[in-house]
């Protein structure tokens, strides 16, 4: 197998296809690990006897044969993964108050916190006057995923990103997919040692380009995002972060110097909505896109459309207005379907004509990349150039079948198309047999 550059001239599917494969057989393979191992394992009551065996199994077949040779190397990086597993570090944004007190700086809800407690995340606490995180190097989820999954359409596509999660979450929001990991205290799931340099050598061994901080909220573990980022960068990894964006500046720039994208929940644009269904504010979030924005980093937007809560055209129209206003007409906006689930299990998924409209509304008022997301085949999941319409990208939900993009530029007609495109990345990704 040889390798060979791809931005040069229309990406073949099939290449494409063989390299995600790989992935794919990758992807089984560490999921089956992780899941075996109770990563997610929030359900189940896991034996040391029971842990042994699953390694074992999963061990067998990280050394099948068929490309994953040398990912043996992975059981050097992981520490075994119980309930009660924390990984204490001290807290880099926060202020100490008279009487053993601290307050927290890292996000606008800045809890003040007494000796022994904890803030609204559930994963920082004061131990006499001194602040801690209490999940660094202790994540508790891990896959392969597509970098099309988070989701990055303009970042790097067709590659896979590491994907890791600590437990905990600084709003609560009623649709959560991921409440059985975000919303519990970490010591009631189990998570497993993974120092920031590990983190960098495992991502490396599943071939992805990138590790993403994902799944629950990495604001709340942002000293292990930080230090993940930085050791990622130094192993020539890229990491991203998929966050709803409550952050105050200082950590959120800290942050920003060191990561390569970041994915923003923008979950409605009505204060009301964001209080009664996240528990928290929309300014915040808002403040967030605009240093996002004039940092430079790519970023790029989430948009879950709730039947009946935040599905309106005017309220649409006042986002959309804002984002053009603020962050440019570029900003790849995603509105993504809702299904059911969590405490919003009575409401229904999002009617696909919704988002239709809502997606034409995007169009007409300007914005250059608005997608419709959670609807696999849908047209509005492919990238159109925005000045000639030809298709760019061609997906069909996480799949990368062919890419028209050339030195950042549509392949037909030499417009620039915002990205993050290029990468000796882009090397390694197109497999040729
Ligand atoms: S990060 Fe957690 S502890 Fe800190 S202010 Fe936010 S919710 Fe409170």
């Amino acid at each position: 197998m040889r390798l060979r550059e791809v931005n040069t001239k229309t990406t073949p599917a099939r290449t494409l296809t063989q390299a995600r494969e790989f992935d794919t057989l990758y992807t089984i393979v560490l999921t089956a690990f992780f899941d075996n191992i109770n990563a997610d394992f929030n359900n189940m009551d896991f034996s040391r006897r029971e842990f042994l065996k699953a390694s074992l199994a999963c061990a067998s077949c990280l050394l099948l044969p068929g490309g994953v040779a040398g990912a043996s190397g992975l059981y050097d990086e992981l520490g075994s993964a119980w309930k009660g597993n924390l990984g204490l570090h001290e807290a880099r944004y926060y202020t100490k108050l008279e009487g053993n007190r601290v307050r927290c700086d890292l996000c606008p809800r800045q809890c003040v916190v007494p000796d022994g407690g904890r803030g609204y995340c559930r994963v920082r606490e004061n131990r006499g006057g001194t602040y801690y995180s209490l999940v660094h190097s202790h994540p508790c989820s891990a896959h392969v995923d597509p970098i099309e999954k988070k989701p990055f359409f303009h970042f790097l596509p067709g590659t896979s990103a590491f994907s890791l999660a600590a437990a905990g979450c600084n709003m609560a929001c009623k649709f959560c997919q991921n409440w059985q990991i975000s919303q519990p205290a970490p010591e009631d799931i189990r998570s497993f040692k993974l120092l920031p340099s590990g983190c960098a050598k495992l991502a490396k061994q599943a071939n992805c380009d990138s590790v993403a901080l994902t799944y629950t909220e990495p604001i709340v573990y942002s000293e292990y995002v930080q230090d993940i980022a930085r050791a990622s960068n130094e192993a020539g990894i890229k990491t991203v972060v998929i966050s709803a964006g409550y952050i105050k500046e200082k950590p959120l720039l800290d942050m920003l110097s060191k990561i390569s994208a970041i994915k923003i929940d923008l979950k409605s644009f009505s204060n009301d909505y964001y209080k009664r269904i996240c528990n928290t504010t929309l300014g915040p979030v808002l403040e967030t896109l605009k240093t996002i924005k004039a940092s430079g980093v790519w970023f790029e937007i989430v948009n879950l459309i709730l039947p009946t809560l935040n599905d309106s055209l005017s309220e649409h129209k006042q986002m959309f207005e804002w984002i053009l206003s603020n962050l440019g007409p570029a900003v790849p906006v995603h509105l993504t379907r809702f299904h059911p689930t969590y405490k919003m299990k009575r409401l229904p998924s999002t009617p696909k004509s919704t988002l239709e409209k809502l997606h034409k509304l995007a169009k007409e008022m300007g914005l250059r990349f608005p997608y419709i997301g959670n609807v696999p085949g849908n047209p509005a999941e492919n990238t159109y150039c925005p000045k000639c319409g030809k298709l760019l990208i061609e997906r069909r939900g996480f799949e990368v079948s062919s890419v028209n993009i050339v030195s950042s530029k549509c392949r037909f007609c030499g417009e620039r198309i915002e990205g993050v495109w290029s990468s000796t990345i882009e090397k390694r990704r197109a497999l040729v047999g």
